[in-house]
């Protein structure tokens, strides 16, 4: 019997926030080295993927967008998900093209890895609809050239990054965890926190985080012990310049969040609850209080292997 060819597939393109977020160092290239600890959430945008007999085609869609910032993104050669697309296709030496339309939900520029994770997602797109069977550390290979986020998001779940975000050690978190996400309507450029973060490096560098406590307190699994261990080395140099984000971390804990920072090189905070109702319930107060800002309550996603 004949298998049935599947022509198309839907993804999901989840986001992530960072646990954690040190620098170990900085390399002569330029490059950071990190050590981060990240978790997939159950915010998404999604891709589906159409097969297609040569080229690759993008469309980008969303819904209402102001605070979202989907203005920003680029619906050509330059979008994360075309780079992937492009990328694997010629790896591969596939003799065919695809059609990605890819519609929108995270907000951009934020430090929630929007452009990473659908790119991530369009690698495993393809190496399912064109049978490549790439393997996920091959795949990794090929999406770091895109970012240093994209490996994460091609694996998803928990996961301590270290490198430029290439080597990823698998964590565990056991209980259930759920996030209150805000993101105000500030622009930060991640170059200028790093440039920031540098020059902080050469006049007073920080203490490094403590990862074998942050990994315990992970194993632990419940908010408060998260809580205890959250920790953002760029929010030094980000929260000074962008007052909101500070203003906006010091509300999300007054509505009963466990503990609250900045991901990613902002601007986007979360705070983390152990209920979904308490989240969602928090988010809708503050809604109405700052209806500039963009929330969100969603639990921490485990694992996205499966295409679901
Ligand atoms: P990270 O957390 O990985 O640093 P981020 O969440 O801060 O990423 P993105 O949402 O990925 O940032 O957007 C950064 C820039 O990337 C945007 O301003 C946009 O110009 C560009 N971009 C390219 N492709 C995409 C995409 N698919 N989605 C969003 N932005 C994209």
């Amino acid at each position: 019997m004949k298998e049935t060819e599947i022509r198309e597939l839907t993804l999901k393109a989840y986001a992530k926030i960072n646990l954690v977020l040190d620098i170990t160092g900085r390399r002569p290239d330029g490059y950071h080295d990190l050590a981060s600890v990240m978790q997939e959430i159950g915010l998404y945008d999604t891709v589906t993927i159409r097969k297609t007999a040569t080229g690759i085609k993008l469309k980008v869609e969303f819904d209402d967008g102001v605070e979202r910032g989907f203005s920003l993104v680029p619906d050509d050669t330059k979008n994360l998900a075309y780079r992937a697309a492009e990328l694997l296709l010629s790896d591969a030496k596939v003799d065919g093209g695809v059609e990605i339309i890819l519609h929108k939900n995270i907000p951009v520029a934020a430090g929630l890895a929007g452009g990473s994770t659908d790119a991530a997602t369009v690698l495993r797109g393809i190496n399912v609809l064109y049978d490549l069977y790439y393997d996920t550390g091959r795949l990794c290979e090929l999406g770091v050239k895109l970012g240093a986020d994209v490996p994460f998001c091609i694996v998803g779940g928990t996961m301590l990054a270290e490198g430029i975000g290439e080597k990823l050690q698998a964590l565990s978190i056991p209980g259930s965890v759920y996030v209150l996400l805000a993101k105000p309507p500030v622009a930060v450029s991640t170059k200028e926190v790093y440039q920031a973060y540098d020059k902080l490096l050469e006049e007073d560098p920080p203490e490094l985080a403590d990862i074998e406590k942050v990994k315990s307190a992970i194993e632990k699994g419940d908010a408060p012990a998260l809580a205890s261990c959250l920790y953002n080395a760029l929010a030094l140099v980000t929260e000074p310049l962008h007052p909101e984000i500070v203003a906006l971390r010091e509300e999300i804990l007054k509505e009963g969040a466990k503990g609250a920072l900045m991901s990613g090189s902002g601007p986007s905070v979360f705070g983390l609850y152990d209920d979904l109702a308490a989240a969602k319930a928090a988010a809708d107060r503050l809604q109405e209080r700052f209806p500039e800002v963009f929330f969100a309550a969603v639990p921490f996603c485990y694992n996205h292997k499966e295409l679901d």
